[in-house]
């Protein structure tokens, strides 16, 4: 049996954590996102949370060897044999090449670039809000909820991340720039990468992505 491995790439604040909740849905396989899974070590203060609380605080990536172990544990669970989806995973060249060896020949990888630009962005990322209850995102700037921090879902409590606040976006932008944008290349000169605009409203992005996942079979 192949397992399908998807990959999305893209600055914070592009989109990937609202597609990836879609698109997981979607195909019935788990979503994986490195950046919630160190949120629950943070919330429940494991060891791993205490290693990990400054940089994510700071905006600075955590060190590989903390992200790989978590993340190929988390990956050798049942729910992963026909296949994953990754949300903030590979973040840096040398992630890459240990999923690549982490892999058996019968997985296949398609990897999502979604494009925004840096302005777009700051306002998507400093303005955004999250229920605690059902993860819906709303936005100051482009969906401000009705009620004043209550979710127009499900009502549950609205909050903002940490490191949600704008100078700690810059440099997670920075960061971004300088050790994840490589990777669009690491996937493109493997012919496993498609860009995808992710200006574009959130339906059409996930429309544009599923016509990929279906193309790639
Ligand atoms: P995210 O929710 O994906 O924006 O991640 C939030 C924070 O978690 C990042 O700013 C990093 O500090 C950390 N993080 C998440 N995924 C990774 C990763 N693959 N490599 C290094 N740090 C990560």
């Amino acid at each position: 049996m192949t397992q399908k491995i998807i990959i999305l790439l893209g600055p914070p604040g592009s989109g990937k954590g609202t597609q990836a909740v879609r698109i997981s849905k979607n195909l019935g396989i788990p979503h994986i996102s490195t950046g919630d899974l160190f949120r629950q070590h943070l919330k429940n203060n494991t060891d791993l949370g205490k290693k990990v609380r400054s940089y994510m605080d700071s905006g600075k990536l955590v060190p590989d060897t903390l992200v790989l172990d978590m993340l190929f544990d988390r990956v050798s669970k049942s729910d992963c044999r026909s296949g994953y989806l990754l949300d903030g995973f590979p973040r840096t060249l040398a992630q890459a090449e240990a999923l690549e060896k982490h892999l058996n020949k019968s997985s296949t990888i398609t990897a999502i670039n979604l494009n925004v630009n840096d302005d777009t962005l700051v306002k998507r990322i400093s303005g955004r809000l999250t229920c605690k209850a059902c993860g819906h995102v709303h936005n100051t700037f482009f969906s401000p909820p009705s009620k004043t921090n209550k979710c127009d879902k499900c009502q549950g409590d609205l909050f903002h991340r940490d490191d949600d606040e704008a100078s700690i976006v810059e440099e997670r932008l920075r960061v971004y720039h300088q050790q994840t944008a490589p990777l669009i290349k690491f996937y493109k000169d493997k012919s496993v990468l498609t860009d995808i605009n992710g200006e574009d409203p959130a339906d059409t992005v996930f429309n544009n992505i599923s016509k990929v996942l279906k193309k790639r079979g």
